[in-house]
């Protein structure tokens, strides 16, 4: 991997002015913050800077203005938040650039930490524009990223200010890209990389990239049922992109070529409604799903193989749960793989990598998220990542 400067790198940044990308896009309800993970994954390189004597400048974006300033989308609402999570006093600038930033800046104290206002209130921030970055870093000696979940968006704060400014990647940037590089970059193998969730065309790019670049490929979740119905299986009501049964012969056939053994069940869980515990559920062999039924889980017998599948590998990357895992009990499959994972990863025998919104969820709701080695909660970006992309964020940050 390319590398880039982190914050060991910097000089003595006593009195400097540091602008921070961070991802403070928080969720809402009610005027209030509901989840606060952003600032809690931001928060070691916000004080870590402000310890080292840095004026900190904190820039992000919140929902979407397109543009124009909207009181409803102000940063202003979230700095309680912010301050609760660092523990210190933070100063709101409601500007970005220009005289009132500067005159604000200017009345910061060494170690003194300022949320200036969502940047996309601006439309040079998502058009890159380079007057406004210029505009942003007249103010400011240095630059640092720590937003890797924006990183996939060339924006004036993602990208545009890392060219003209000295740039670094943050402690949450860092972790990472490192996890990321040791996952998919440079992994350990056998590689093994699960994808599931609800279809494949969602997900084409991140398949086609993964049969490259992995021993084993195990699909599950709705894809699973394009798949099967590619190999001829009768996948009655489910969930099936039917209009995609050719490319989905062509990923087995990229994968076959490549060396990369594709695992698709082979017992499933099904049930005539989608419902919680529904009275017709069954478990059935992949032949025997009826004309009037949906598979909505895989089966124990094919969870169990996946897990011995596991236990030959030394990487693993996951994106997409298993099954419906949102009704029980169509997490069963999800849940035990993710529990087997964990416990290889505990044992030290398994690096493992997940990341995706519903992923993220799933693992939580099994209870094993923190044992697992990273878990991203980047989104897009994560998936842009599987998908083999470089991503504009952090090829701004490479030296
Ligand atoms: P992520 O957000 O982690 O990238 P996706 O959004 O691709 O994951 O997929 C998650 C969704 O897939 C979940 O809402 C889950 O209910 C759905 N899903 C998984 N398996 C099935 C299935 N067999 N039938 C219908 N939906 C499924
Ligand atoms: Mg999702």
């Amino acid at each position: 991997m390319a590398t880039f400067k982190k914050l060991d790198d910097l000089p003595d940044i006593a009195g400097k002015v540091v602008l921070v990308r961070v991802d403070f896009n928080l969720p809402m309800k009610d005027g209030q913050v509901t989840e606060d993970t952003r600032v809690r994954a931001a928060a070691p390189t916000i004080l870590e800077l402000s310890a080292k004597g840095a004026k900190v400048l904190l820039l992000a974006h919140f929902g979407r203005p397109k543009g124009a300033k909207d009181p409803s989308q102000s940063l202003s609402l979230v700095i309680g938040a912010v301050e609760k999570v660092l523990g210190k006093e933070v100063m709101f600038v409601p500007e970005v650039a220009g005289e009132i930033a500067k005159q604000a800046i200017g009345i910061l104290n060494n170690g003194d930490i300022a949320l200036l206002e969502n940047t996309r209130f601006w439309p040079g921030e998502e058009k890159n524009d380079p007057a406004f970055v210029a505009a942003i870093a007249a103010n400011a000696d240095l630059y640092v990223n720590d937003a890797f979940s924006a990183a996939h968006r060339a924006h004036a704060t993602t990208e545009g200010l890392a060219h003209i400014l000295p740039a670094y990647a943050g402690r949450a940037m860092q972790a990472e890209l490192e996890a990321l590089q040791k996952a998919l970059g440079n992994p350990e193998k056998p590689v093994a990389a699960v994808v599931g969730g609800a279809k494949v065309s969602t997900k084409l790019d991140v398949l086609k990239h993964l049969v490259a670049r992995v021993d084993h490929l195990i699909i599950g979740g709705g894809m699973a049922n394009t798949f099967l119905a590619a190999r001829g299986v009768d996948v009655g009501k489910s969930l099936c992109e039917h209009d995609l049964t050719a490319t989905a012969d062509e990923i087995l056939e990229a994968a076959d070529k490549a060396g990369c053994t594709v695992h698709l069940p082979y017992d499933v869980v099904v049930s005539k409604e989608f419902a919680p515990n529904p009275p017709s559920l069954r478990t059935c062999n992949v032949h025997e799903v009826a004309a009037d039924e949906m598979i909505l889980d895989v089966g124990p017998a094919a969870v169990e193989a996946l897990g011995d599948v596991l236990k030959t590998c030394k990487t693993l990357v996951w994106n997409g749960p298993m099954g419906a895992f949102e009704t029980p009990p169509f997490d069963t499959a999800t849940v035990a793989l993710a529990r087997t994972a964990a416990a290889l990863t505990k044992e030290g025998s398994l690096i493992s990598v997940a990341g995706g919104g519903d992923t993220v969820a799933a693992l939580h709701h099994a209870g094993v998220a923190d044992d697992f080695s990273y878990v991203s909660t980047a989104g897009g970006a994560f998936l842009e990542w599987m998908e083999g992309r470089e991503l504009p964020g952090v090829k701004a940050l490479e030296i």
